[in-house]
This record gives C-alpha cells, sequence and structure tokens, in this order.
C-alpha cells in the first residue's frame, strides 16, 4: 500500500515529520468558553498540547487567569474577557460551552444570572456555530436527573427536577440548554454534541467553591472539621478531571450526538467520602455534622454503559488515585494564602 506523508502541523525546524495522512488531523480553531474554570483550563491544556489552536471566552465570575497563565504568550492562545450572555463574532471549527457557574454555591448566589447564562448564553453559542458551521458541544450535568427516582441513572430517564426550587437555575437551565442544543440540531442542522457530566474534581478546583470534595480537602489540609451536610448518607460518583477531558474530547470527535453520561460509577457515601480524605490527608481529620441544603439529591450514579459501547470511553482514575493529585495541589495553594 502506499502512505503520503505530509507536513505534520506545528513541527519545528522546517523538517518533514514522516506522518501518514490520514493518522493526523489538521489544527483546528476551537473556542472553549468558560476555559479559565476548573475543567475549561484542563480542557484548553490538552487541545494546545495536541497542536489546535484555542480561543477562550470567559467572564472571571468563577475562572481565575491563573488557571492559564502558562498559556500567556503561546501564539496559538487567546483569552477573550467576555460575558457569554452577549452575542460575540468569531470564525472558528469547534466551540466547547463550558460557561456556567458549576457550584451549588456559585450557582445560587445569582440565580437569575446563572438562568441567563444557561439560556442566552446557550443560545448565543448556538447562534454562532449556526452562522460559521462549527461543531458545538454543550456541557450538561447529571444534576438535569434531579433527585432520581431511577438508580444508576441511564440518559434514557428523564428525571425528577423541582422547577421552582433553589436549584431550578441551574438544573432547569442546563435541561433548556439540552433542548435549544437539539432544536438547533433538528431545525438549524447545527452539529450538537451533549455530555452530562457527574461530579468531576482535581487540581484548580476553587478552594472554597463549597463544593463537597473542595470542602473535605481543604477543611482537613487547614485541620477544621470536615462538614458532613445532613446525615451522610446521600451518594455520589467522584470522577477525575483527566477522565472528563478525555471523554469530553472523545465526544466532540465521534459522530455520535449523546446525550452521553461522562462520570466514574464508583458511589461513595458523603461518610466514605470524609474517611478516604482523611485516609489521604490527615488520620486525625474530624467531621462535623450541619444540616443538609434543600433538594439536595439523595443519590447519583452513572450508567456508562452507552459511553463504553458508542465512544470507547470509561474513566480509569480512581478515587484514592485521583483525590493525591488535588490534595498536592491544594496544600500548595493553601501554603501560599500564608505568605
Ligand atoms: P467553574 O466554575 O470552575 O468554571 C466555569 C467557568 O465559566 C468559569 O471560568 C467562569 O468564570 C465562566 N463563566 C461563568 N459564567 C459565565 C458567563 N456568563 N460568561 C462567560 N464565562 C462565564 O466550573 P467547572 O467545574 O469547570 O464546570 C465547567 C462546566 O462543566 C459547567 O458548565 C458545569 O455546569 C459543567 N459541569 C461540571 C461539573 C463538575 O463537577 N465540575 C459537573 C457537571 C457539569
Ligand atoms: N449570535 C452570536 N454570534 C453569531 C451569531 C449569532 O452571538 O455569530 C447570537 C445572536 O445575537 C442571537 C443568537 O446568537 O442572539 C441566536 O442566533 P440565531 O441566528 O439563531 O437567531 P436570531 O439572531 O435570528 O434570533
Ligand atoms: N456536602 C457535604 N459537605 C459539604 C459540602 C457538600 O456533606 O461541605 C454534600 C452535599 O449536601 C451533597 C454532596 O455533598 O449531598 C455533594 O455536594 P456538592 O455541592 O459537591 O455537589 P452536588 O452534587 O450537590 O452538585
Amino acid at each position: 500500500s502506499t502512505i503520503t506523508y505530509v507536513q505534520a502541523a506545528g513541527s519545528r525546524g522546517g523538517g518533514m515529520r514522516r506522518v501518514p495522512v490520514g493518522l493526523r488531523k489538521p489544527p483546528l480553531r476551537i473556542v472553549v468558553t468558560g476555559g479559565a474554570g476548573f475543567v475549561g483550563s484542563h480542557l484548553v491544556d490538552k487541545l494546545i498540547a495536541r497542536g489546535d489552536s484555542v480561543i477562550v471566552i470567559d467572564n472571571f465570575f468563577t475562572g481565575r487567569k491563573e488557571n492559564l497563565v502558562h498559556l500567556f504568550g503561546n501564539p496559538r492562545f487567546e483569552l477573550i474577557r467576555h460575558d457569554v450572555i452577549e452575542p460575540i463574532l468569531l470564525e472558528v471549527d469547534q466551540i466547547y460551552h463550558l460557561a456556567c457557574p458549576a457550584s451549588p454555591v456559585h450557582y445560587k448566589h445569582n440565580p437569575i444570572k446563572t438562568i441567563k447564562t444557561n439560556v442566552m448564553g446557550t443560545l448565543n453559542m448556538l447562534g454562532l456555530a449556526k452562522r460559521i458551521g462549527a461543531r458545538f458541544l454543550l456541557t450538561s450535568t447529571s444534576e438535569v436527573y434531579g433527585d432520581p427516582l431511577e438508580h444508576p441513572q441511564k440518559e434514557t430517564y428523564w428525571g425528577h427536577v423541582n422547577p421552582i426550587g433553589v436549584r431550578s437555575c441551574y438544573d432547569e437551565g442546563k435541561r433548556t440548554a439540552e433542548t435549544l442544543a437539539m432544536d438547533y440540531h433538528r431545525g438549524a442542522d447545527v452539529e450538537v454534541r451533549i455530555a452530562r457530566i457527574f461530579n468531576t474534581y482535581g487540581p484548580r478546583m476553587c478552594i472554597d467553591d463549597g463544593r463537597v470534595v473542595s470542602n473535605f480537602v481543604a477543611q482537613a489540609l487547614r485541620r477544621q472539621p470536615m462538614t458532613v451536610y445532613g446525615d451522610g448518607k446521600q451518594t455520589r460518583s467522584f470522577q477525575y478531571v483527566s477522565d472528563l477531558v478525555d471523554g469530553l474530547v472523545t465526544l466532540m470527535e465521534s459522530e455520535h450526538i449523546g446525550p452521553f453520561n461522562l462520570g466514574n460509577p464508583g458511589e461513595f457515601t458523603m461518610l466514605e467520602l470524609a474517611e478516604v480524605v482523611k485516609e489521604i490527608v490527615d488520620p486525625t481529620a474530624t467531621i462535623e455534622f450541619k444540616p443538609n441544603t434543600a433538594d439536595d439529591p439523595h443519590m447519583r450514579k452513572p450508567d456508562i454503559t452507552k459511553a463504553k459501547e458508542s465512544l470507547n470511553w470509561e474513566p480509569k482514575v480512581p478515587l484514592r488515585e485521583g483525590l493525591p493529585l488535588m490534595v498536592k495541589d491544594f496544600r500548595t495553594r493553601i501554603l501560599d494564602e500564608h505568605k
């Protein structure tokens, strides 16, 4: 068989690197909204490392320039301070739409802003995708299942969501975002991809975002009691960020629309999570019970059969391997607070 060779994208020194045609895609221009945030910044790192050009759109509500500062000066990287609620004109091949606060403390801080971000922000990014013919990926959430009556949750489950509660700006907002994506797909031929992300943790999370993993790790490092809400018997399934980022890129490149659950099926009660943090951070750590928040889902665990079969994706990093990587990052940042 004949193999043709091309100049490898991004290769230095002018020499021909021997890359068979068809095995390497040309570099893409990609927008990542919310790219200064926790998940977004890891995704940007992966796309830049792959040779693509990335434009981050972020209003810095919960994101930080520190998450991207290592890319400043890279000619393939651009950072725009912009709120996705406002229209924007750009020319790219793909749009990863992540912009939206993810921690319950953050998204309840200004619920009207949260639902505007989910509805108007997603509408604008779909309008952009339609105008330029870009492929669009929505980062939806396991919260679309609400307080689920089916366990574990499959993509076919329609959910059990309170439309008028304190979490609705986020979970109903994401449900509307999914609706918008499907309507732009059916009505305007936009190529869309939908990921339903389950609880994800890792380096670069906001230390004080109020999410359970960041709270427990920061509390244990600061020698404060870990705050368990309610009886601590509610469950969540925790995914390490590199597994999620692999899943998002695989989904974007695939021929499948979704929705796909992206999560780690390993399920823990909050009391079990506290035990794992104790084991890893400080064997003398203690816990303190606090009242739970309204509408807190009792259990959550992804059924990832669909992603395994169609995308050949599954998470690789168990909690006891991922948590130490996050603890290392939190330890450095918490020490820096005292300098
Ligand atoms: P994050 O808060 O760290 O990042 C969100 C980013 O979006 C931040 O940089 C923030 O400044 C930016 N942003 C918010 N509103 C914006 C607006 N109106 N215009 C422009 N930028 C805006 O959260 P994350 O954990 O990285 O989550 C990223 C995405 O993944 C979110 O859409 C979230 O709903 C989804 N998700 C995350 C999880 C998780 O466990 N981390 C679970 C389910 C879904
Ligand atoms: N939009 C945008 N950038 C573009 C194209 C559209 O921000 O390049 C916004 C546009 O302002 C509108 C939304 O996306 O608010 C939906 O656009 P669409 O063309 O689907 O709807 P219309 O403008 O016809 O209402
Ligand atoms: N939680 C807790 N202690 C904390 C923060 C949260 O016990 O300090 C519980 C919370 O009640 C929920 C679970 O941990 O049952 C996950 O909460 P988180 O805010 O991390 O994410 P959610 O899955 O609710 O979006």
